[in-house]
């Protein structure tokens, strides 16, 4: 007899995986992984937060029962989340238009918004950026949906395609969902200006599209506040949005899966029926939130100490981060790079598009052991100061040719 099997094909490996394991398996003792999307400290080791730990030891002392959750997390969660987004206080918060679920991870942010954007058009396209982080196109898909992208990185100025991108939303058709990067551009770096961020809105409002912003890096850019302008400026204008949010990076709790999915709605009266359905998608697929994550962000956000101490260290990552770009360049220039490389100093977030073609990301790993995606794209939050002399004297070598 056969297996049931027997007709399972082999599924096309993850790239950025596959580059993990190749880096795990390279033997060289200088060899630099740039191709991560994690922060690392200057000791190339993932941190636990101070905030994170405290909030965990408080948490470990209590020893509270493990029943189940709400299907949406708890009310505290969701509260602090909002918060986050949408400012404490603010009308869209107060006025209870807003629904918010706690969800796996950005990720599982995306897939419950997606499935319930599903059950409510299954015939509606997704736009994604050209490029976008490689899992929205395969996420959207999996959900059932037609997925096209949108104009958005220019390689020549390095920056974002505006008036392409800007045209291509006004000629979109009504009930289109356009997936947008909230800050920190992943793979390139590039952002929107705040008057291109009004822009979108407008051509939102007036094409009649669904907006769903993915802010997977809040305060990665310049800070927790600057870093909700597009937020912001979808709030203010009283359309109904998606926003996916995640606390990987921002606590790096990568591994315990926080983020949530939050739903502007146009009254009180629609988020109770919008929160009805959400819970309905939640109940049929994990049923309920995990518990440990959501606790400890909520408890470090809702703490006036834990949340300051928690802005601090990521005011430390992001700062870290622009030392390691500022450097990158001036460690370029000293070694005789005339290429000019400053760009990498307007890119805002973990990733550098760099413009290096795939050609010279092979050199880099076979001369050099330095991993980096195909496209070009680099992890700074990779780079060290240990590192980072390595890393400059290669990438000179490989643009000199
Ligand atoms: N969205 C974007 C743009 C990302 O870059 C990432 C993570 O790399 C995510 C979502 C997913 O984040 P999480 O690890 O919280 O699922």
């Amino acid at each position: 007899t056969t297996s049931i099997f027997a007709a399972v094909e082999m599924a096309p490996r993850d790239p950025i995986l596959g580059l993990n394991e190749a880096f795990n398996a390279d033997t060289r003792a200088t060899k630099v992984n740039l191709g991560v999307g994690v922060y690392y400290d200057d000791n190339g080791k993932i941190p636990l937060l101070a905030a994170v730990k405290a909030a965990e030891k408080a948490r470990l002392e209590a020893m509270p029962p493990r029943g189940y959750q709400p299907i949406e997390g708890p009310a505290i969660y969701g509260q602090a989340v909002q918060n986050l987004l949408f400012g404490a206080g603010s009308e869209l918060t107060e006025s209870g238009r807003v629904v918010t679920a706690q969800a796996l991870g950005g990720t599982g942010a995306l897939r419950i918004g997606a499935d319930f954007l599903h059950r409510m058009n299954p015939n509606a396209t997704v736009y994604i950026s050209d490029p976008s982080w490689e899992n929205h196109r395969a996420l959207f898909e999996a959900a059932g949906f037609k997925v096209e992208n949108y104009p958005y990185y220019d390689p020549t100025t390095r920056g974002v395609n505006f008036a392409a991108m800007k045209a291509f939303l006004l000629g979109l058709e009504a009930g289109s969902i356009i997936v947008l990067h909230a800050c920190c551009h992943n793979p390139t770096g590039a952002d929107l200006s705040d008057a291109q961020w009004g822009e979108v809105v407008e051509a939102c409002r007036e094409r009649g599209l669904v907006p769903f912003l993915d802010m997977a890096y809040q305060g990665f850019a310049e800070g927790i506040d600057q870093d909700a302008v597009a937020v912001n400026l979808f709030s203010a204008s009283g359309l109904q949005f998606f926003v996916s949010s995640s606390f990987s990076k921002s606590f790096s709790l990568y591994g315990e899966r926080v983020g949530a999915l939050s739903i502007v709605t146009a009254s009180k009266e629609e988020a109770g029926r919008v929160m009805s359905q959400l819970k309905r998608v939640i109940r049929t697929n994990y049923s309920n939130p995990q518990i440990h994550g959501g606790a400890i962000v909520a408890a470090v956000l809702s703490s006036p100490e834990l949340r300051q101490q928690w802005e601090d260290e990521l005011a430390g990552m992001r700062d870290r981060i622009r030392a390691m770009r500022s450097g990158l360049v001036e460690q370029l220039k000293a070694k005789g790079v005339e290429q000019d490389f400053s760009f990498v100093i307007k890119q805002r977030g973990m990733f550098s598009y760099t413009g290096l073609s795939a050609a010279q990301v092979e050199q880099l790993k076979n001369d050099f052991g330095i991993y980096a995606v195909s496209t070009g794209r680099i992890c700074l939050a990779a780079l060290n100061s240990k590192n980072i002399g390595y890393v400059a004297e290669a990438i000179a070598a490989v643009v000199k040719g």
